[in-house]
């Protein structure tokens, strides 16, 4: 039985393995992608020091950081957990391990646009990750789906290795961070169309056009070797819901000013949350997680008297 289990990888969970760590508390840290999805981002930046910096760079530098305190992520993949009397029971695929708090890092999955094609063509044309896969499209022509921060920065990213990047947009005016809006419009690579949805993505054995609900130059299709999907994601409430805690309708769990939820013994962090005012960055959850980590190291010590 541990004091605490850390569920999440993300730079919530890393950030609290590393206030916990110094805390000297006596707790684990779970997951399967160090970084989360930060890890896949071709460009951050807005994290403070750090200018210009790849994802892959800053969660190396995460994990540095947690070496230096001897901490190890604990490679699982959590499939569960359960309240018991007193504790949290924690099930993975071959164990079960008990914590008697549970601070939540889990994250968010991506979302899918739910068309024709786009299960089918996986990997064959359709993506999710520009960092991942821009190489297979040198000087080839694709489309990046989304209007916010991780279509744009994508459309820019994989500017420099295609020939062309459509970047589709549902509503009238792109409403990612200024500085990318700026970057795209200036981008004589991307062509960016406004009001528009994807009805399908066609091809043979590869993508080889995406049908649009409305007439763009004079066609409903644009021919496209790939189509980048971009459009945010949900939070990865399976494994909470159970525990009872409060979520808004979207699934972030309500947090206080001490990240604690609505279940005693339970704190949550990074994009999971209501905190931060929403704001889902590295720099918000990497906070949140110190955070939790203060009140969590508060509530243990006041219990042990
Ligand atoms: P967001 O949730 O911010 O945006 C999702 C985008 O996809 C929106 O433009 C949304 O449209 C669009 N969308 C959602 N569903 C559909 C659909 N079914 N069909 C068509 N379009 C759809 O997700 P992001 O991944 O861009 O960003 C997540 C968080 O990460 C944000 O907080 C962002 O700031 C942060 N981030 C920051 C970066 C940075 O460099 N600072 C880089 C990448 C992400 P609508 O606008 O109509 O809602």
């Amino acid at each position: 039985m541990i004091d605490l289990a850390i569920i999440g990888s993300g730079p919530a969970g890393l950030s609290a393995a590393v206030y916990a760590a110094r805390y000297l508390m006596d707790f684990k840290i779970y997951g399967q992608l160090p970084g989360g999805y930060v890890s896949e981002a071709h460009e951050i930046g807005n994290y403070l020091g750090f200018p210009n910096i790849t994802g892959t760079e800053l969660t190396n530098s995460f994990l540095k950081h947690l070496e230096s305190l001897d901490v190890k992520i604990q490679n699982y993949l959590v499939k569960g957990i359960r309240k018991e009397d007193g504790y949290f029971s924690i099930h993975f695929d071959e164990k079960e391990e008990m914590a008697k708090n549970i601070l939540l890092c889990l994250g968010t999955e991506r979302n899918t646009l739910n068309v024709p094609g786009e299960k089918e063509f996986l990997g064959k044309g359709v993506s999710y990750c520009a960092t991942c896969d821009a190489f297979f499209y040198r000087n080839k022509t694709v489309a990046v789906i989304g209007g916010s921060d991780s279509a744009v920065s994508s459309a820019i990213y994989l500017s420099d290795v295609t020939e062309k990047v459509y970047l589709i947009y549902r509503k009238k005016e792109l409403r990612a961070e200024p500085v990318w809006i700026k970057k795209a419009k200036a981008n004589p690579k991307i062509e960016i169309i406004y009001e528009t949805n994807i009805k399908s993505i066609e091809g043979k054995n590869f993508v080889e056009k995406i049908i649009l609900d409305k007439e763009y130059k004079g066609a409903n299709e644009l021919g496209v070797n790939g189509i980048f999907i971009e459009i945010g994601s949900t939070p990865s409430s399976a494994i909470y819901k159970p525990l009872g805690v409060k979520t808004e309708d979207n699934g972030l769990i309500v947090v206080d000013r001490s990240q604690k939820t609505s279940v005693r013994d339970i704190w949550a962090a990074g994009d999971i949350t209501t905190g931060s005012n929403k704001l889902r960055q590295v720099i918000t959850a990497a906070a949140e997680g110190a955070i939790a980590i203060h009140d969590v190291y508060q509530t243990i010590k006041m219990s042990k008297g």
